[in-house]
C-alpha cells in the first residue's frame, strides 16, 4: 500500500460512495480520455462488430452485448431511482459540526444562530444510514443487475455535480426524490469497458426545491483479466498499481530513484502529502520538492484481517506514518509482527520490491520490539541492519 493507493477497481462500495469534490481521473471523464464506443453499439444490425470487444474484456461465461442490451439499458432512463424519500433526520446544528470539525471547515456562516448547513453537505441529508431508505424504487437496482448480468461487475464513482438553489438551515425537514437521468453509451476506459450511470436527486426542504445532486458511476468489465497479470510472467496475484497522474508523477519518479519526495509550496513553504496540484494553505500552484530524510512514526494504524485481497496476505499492519518532517503517509509497517504495531512507534523509510515492475516506500519498526511470531519472520530484516533511506538498494530477489 502506499500513499497513493488505487482507488480504482473494488475500492468503491457502492452508488452512495461521496465522490465529493475530487479530481476525477482523466481516464474517467466521457469527453477527455474516453474512446467513444457508443457508435459500434448502434451500427447495422444492433450487434457488435467483430473485434469491437477485445477477447479479454468478456468475462469467463459472460455475453458479449449487442445493441439488444444498450436499447434495454436507454429504457432505463427517466425512470425513477428513489420515490418520496424522506430525511432521517431534520437539518441539525451536530451534523453541521462534526462535518465542520472533519473538514477543517471554520467559517461563522456554520455556527450560530443564523446558522446555514454547508452545501456540499446537500447528500448527506439524505443518506439511508446502514438501515438505507424504503423509498429506494426497484428500477436502479435492475439496471445494476442487468450491467452485472451482462458481465459489467465492476463499478467506480466518477464524479458528482451539486447544484444550490437556497440554503438549508436547522430544523429544514428533508425529502427528495431521484431519477435515472442518463445512461451513456458504451465507452471504453483505461479502467475497462462500460456505461456511465448518471442519478439526478432533487432534495427539498419543506417541499421547496433546495438543490441537485447528480451522481455518476462506471458499471464495467475490467481491463487486466489475465490472471498471469500484466507482466504474464508471475505466477499469482500482482500487487495493486499505483495511479499516476501528471499531478503525482513526480512523487512515483522519486520512488524510483529510493527517494521519498514531499512537495513544498514555493509561495508559503508549507509541506504537502499526498501530491497534489495546488497549495492547502494558500492556493498557490507552484511547487518544488523536498526529500524526507526517512524517519518518522506510527501515527495511526489498523490492522488488516478482512477482506481478503489478491496479493495481500492478512493479517498485516497499516499505518499511517507521521515523517519528521511533519507530512503523514500511509504505508505498510515490515519487520514486526502486526500485533506488535503501536501509536508512537519509532520506524525508517525503505523500499521493498514487490515484483519487476513494482517497488514501493514501506516503513521497518527500528530497533527489536520484540514480537515472536514465527509466521512473520521473514518480514525481518535478513542480516538485522536497519537500512538506510535514501541511499537504500533495495532488496534484491525479495518478493520477485
Ligand atoms: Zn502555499
Amino acid at each position: 500500500m502506499s500513499g497513493r493507493g488505487a482507488g480504482g477497481e473494488g475500492g468503491v462500495g457502492g452508488v452512495g460512495f461521496a465522490a465529493g469534490d475530487g479530481p476525477v481521473p482523466e481516464d474517467l471523464v466521457p469527453d477527455g480520455g474516453v474512446r467513444d464506443g457508443g457508435e459500434d453499439v448502434e451500427a447495422g444490425d444492433g450487434g457488435v462488430p467483430d473485434g469491437a470487444v477485445p477477447e479479454d474484456l468478456v468475462p469467463d461465461g459472460g455475453v458479449c452485448d449487442g445493441g439488444d442490451l444498450a436499447v434495454r439499458l436507454k429504457g432505463y432512463e427517466g425512470r425513477a431511482a428513489t420515490v418520496g424519500g424522506v430525511g432521517k433526520d431534520p437539518v441539525n446544528a451536530p451534523m453541521i459540526r462534526h462535518w465542520c470539525e472533519a473538514m477543517g471547515d471554520t467559517s461563522p456562516a456554520y455556527d450560530g444562530p443564523d446558522a446555514v448547513a454547508p452545501p456540499t453537505m446537500l447528500q448527506a441529508w439524505t443518506m439511508g444510514g446502514l438501515g438505507g431508505h424504503p423509498g429506494r424504487a426497484g428500477a436502479y437496482d435492475e439496471l445494476l443487475r442487468l450491467l452485472d448480468g451482462a458481465g459489467y461487475t465492476s463499478v467506480v464513482a466518477t464524479d458528482c455535480e451539486q447544484e444550490y438553489l437556497r440554503p438549508l438551515r436547522p430544523g429544514d425537514e428533508i425529502t427528495f426524490d431521484a431519477v435515472i437521468e442518463s445512461v451513456s453509451d458504451r465507452k471504453t476506459t483505461k479502467l475497462g469497458t462500460g456505461y456511465f450511470l448518471t442519478t439526478r436527486m432533487d432534495i427539498r426542504a419543506g417541499g421547496e426545491l433546495a438543490g441537485t445532486h447528480r451522481f455518476r458511476i462506471l458499471k464495467y468489465v475490467p481491463a487486466h483479466r489475465n490472471p498471469k497479470g500484466p507482466t504474464g510472467a508471475k505466477s499469482g496475484p500482482s500487487r495493486p498499481r499505483p495511479v499516476i497522474n501528471r499531478d503525482n508523477a513526480g512523487f512515483w519518479e522519486g520512488v524510483e530513484r529510493h527517494r521519498l519526495l514531499i512537495q513544498r509550496c514555493t509561495a508559503c513553504g508549507t509541506l504537502r502529502f499526498p501530491w497534489l496540484p495546488g497549495c492547502g494553505a494558500c492556493g498557490c500552484l507552484d511547487w518544488d520538492t523536498v526529500e524526507s530524510g526517512g524517519e518518522g512514526t506510527v501515527y495511526s494504524y489498523v490492522v488488516m484481517h478482512h477482506p481478503p485481497f489478491p496479493a495481500f496476505d492478512p493479517p498485516y499492519a497499516v499505518a499511517l506514518i507521521e515523517l519528521t518532517e511533519g507530512v503523514r503517509i500511509v504505508s505498510n509497517v515490515v519487520g514486526v509482527p502486526h500485533d506488535k504495531v503501536r501509536i508512537g512507534m519509532p520506524v525508517r523509510l525503505e523500499f521493498q520490491r514487490y515484483d519487476e515492475e513494482l517497488e514501493l516506500p514501506v516503513f521497518r519498526a527500528e530497533g527489536d520490539p520484540g514480537g515472536d511470531d514465527p509466521g512473520r519472520s521473514a518480514a525481518r530484516p535478513r542480516d538485522g541492519s536497519v537500512r538506510p533511506a535514501a541511499s537504500s538498494a533495495g532488496r534484491p530477489g525479495e518478493g520477485s
